[in-house]
C-alpha cells in the first residue's frame, strides 16, 4: 500500500458507529435530552410512537418492543405455549441466541442444514427433520437476506407448525413470493423477532429488541409475557418475564428508522464495490444473492476456498483491514449443545462453511478511499 494513502485514510473498522452518530448527532442528542426532561423512562410515548412507526414500516399489524433480540425469541416461544420436549427446527449456522432460548425453555433444538449459497436454512432439510414432536421452525435471515419463506410457510402449513422468523440481521429486506406478493422479512411467519444491538442494521445505543405479528391474539399474549405475565397490574395469569425497550433507545430508534432504507442503500453500494473488485478471483466467492430477497448486507461474507481463509485474514490484518469469522463453530458442535444427538459430519455444508466464511468491514460509513484500500488488500493476497 502506498504510505500516503495509509496516512490520510480514516482507520477501517468492521462497523463505524461513531461516524454514523456524528451525522445525526444533534437530532439524537435532542431526542435523548427530551426523554430525560420528561422522565418517561419506561414505556413512555417514545416507545409507543416507535412501535407504531416500526409496525407501519414493516407492514406488521403489531410491533412490540422488548429488551433485546434474545428475549424477543424467548418471548415468542413462550407466547406460543411450546412445551418441554417439543422440537424446534433451526439452522446450526447462526448466532447462539436462536438455539439458547430453545434449550432454556426445555425444548429440543433440531439442527437443519443451510444452503451453501445464501447461508440460509435449507427447506429440503427442514422437511427431512420433521417428526411427530416438531412444533416450530425458526428460520434465521442470516447476514441480511430472507430465507426461502414461501417454501418454509408451505412446510409449516402441511405439518401444522409455527414459524418464528429470527430477523435480527435482515430488518428492512423485502421477500417476494412466487405470485409476486412482496413482504418485509420478519412479517411472514406467525411471529418475527429482531434485535437493536448497536451493530445491527437498525441499532440503538444499548440493548433493545422487538417482536412482530399480524395476529391480534398472539400480540396480546406477547405483551402479557413481556410484562410479567400480566394484563391487569398485580394479576398474573401466565408466567412471564420483564423485558422492555427503554424510552431513550426508542427515541434513538425513531430517528434511525427514518434512515433505514438509506442505510441499506449505503451498505449495498459498498457491497457492489466489493463484488466488482473480486470478480474472477479463483478461490474467492462473493455473497450469493437470493432470487427472492433483497439484501441489506448486515454482513458482506466471502467464501474463501483452498484452505486460504485464515491466511487471507492475517494478510488483511497486516494491511489494517479487520475481517471477522461469523461464525467459527457451528452450534451443533458447541460444548453446550452437544447433547442433542448430532455429531461432526452430520451437517457437512454448515461444517464446510465454518472453514470458509470471512466477513469484510461493512457499515453505512465506508468511504471510497477505504473501499479501495480494502479491495486492493484482498486482491494483493491472490496476486
Ligand atoms: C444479534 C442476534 C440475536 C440476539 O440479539 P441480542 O439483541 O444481542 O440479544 C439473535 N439472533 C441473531 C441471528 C442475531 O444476529
Amino acid at each position: 500500500m502506498p504510505r500516503m494513502t495509509m496516512h490520510h485514510m480514516k482507520p477501517i473498522q468492521m462497523v463505524d458507529l461513531v461516524g454514523q452518530y456524528h451525522k445525526i448527532k444533534s437530532e439524537v442528542d435532542q431526542a435523548v435530552l427530551r426523554v430525560m426532561e420528561s422522565a418517561a423512562f419506561i414505556n413512555g410515548p417514545e416507545v409507543k410512537e416507535f412501535e407504531k412507526e416500526l409496525g407501519a414500516y414493516l407492514g406488521a399489524k403489531h410491533a412490540i418492543g422488548c429488551a433485546n433480540g434474545t428475549d424477543a425469541l424467548q418471548i415468542a416461544m413462550m407466547a406460543l405455549d411450546l412445551k418441554p420436549g417439543d422440537e424446534v427446527i433451526t439452522p446450526s449456522f447462526t448466532f447462539v441466541a436462536t438455539v439458547e432460548v430453545v434449550a432454556l425453555l426445555g425444548l429440543k433444538p433440531v439442527f437443519a442444514e443451510v444452503l451453501p449459497g445464501t447461508f440460509n436454512i435449507d427447506p429440503a432439510d427442514v422437511r427431512r427433520k420433521i417428526t411427530p414432536r416438531t412444533k416450530a421452525i425458526v428460520p434465521v435471515h442470516l447476514f441480511g437476506q430472507s430465507a426461502d419463506m414461501a417454501e418454509i410457510m408451505a412446510i409449516a402449513r402441511e405439518h401444522d407448525l409455527f414459524v418464528i422468523e429470527d430477523n435480527c440481521q435482515a430488518v428492512g429486506s423485502d421477500y417476494t413470493f412466487p405470485d409476486g406478493t412482496v413482504r418485509k422479512a420478519g412479517t411472514i411467519g406467525h411471529i418475527g423477532t429482531t434485535s437493536f444491538f448497536p451493530s445491527k442494521n437498525l441499532g440503538c445505543y444499548g440493548d433493545g429488541g422487538a417482536i412482530f405479528t399480524n395476529d391480534d391474539a398472539v400480540a396480546k399474549r406477547l405483551r402479557q409475557v413481556c410484562n410479567h405475565g400480566s394484563e391487569v397490574r398485580y394479576y398474573h395469569d401466565v408466567v412471564g418475564v420483564n423485558s422492555r425497550l427503554d424510552s431513550m433507545q426508542a427515541a434513538v430508534l425513531r430517528i434511525k428508522l427514518r434512515r433505514l432504507d438509506a442505510y441499506a442503500a449505503a451498505r449495498n453500494t459498498a457491497a457492489t464495490v466489493y463484488d466488482k473488485a473480486f470478480e474472477g478471483i479463483a478461490n474467492l466467492q462473493v455473497p450469493a444473492r437470493s432470487p427472492r430477497s433483497t439484501h441489506v448486507f448486515h454482513q458482506y461474507t466471502l467464501k474463501v476456498g483452498g484452505g486460504q481463509r485464515d491466511a487471507l485474514r492475517a494478510h488483511l490484518e497486516k494491511a489494517g483491514v479487520p475481517a471477522m469469522v461469523y461464525y467459527p463453530v457451528p452450534l451443533h458442535l458447541q460444548k453446550a449443545y452437544e447433547g442433542y444427538g448430532i455429531r461432526r459430519g452430520d451437517l457437512p455444508v454448515t461444517e464446510q462453511l465454518m472453514d470458509e466464511v470471512l466477513s469484510l468491514p461493512m457499515s453505512t460509513e465506508l468511504d471510497p478511499e477505504q473501499l479501495t484500500h480494502i479491495t486492493a488488500a484482498v486482491r494483493s493476497f491472490f496476486a
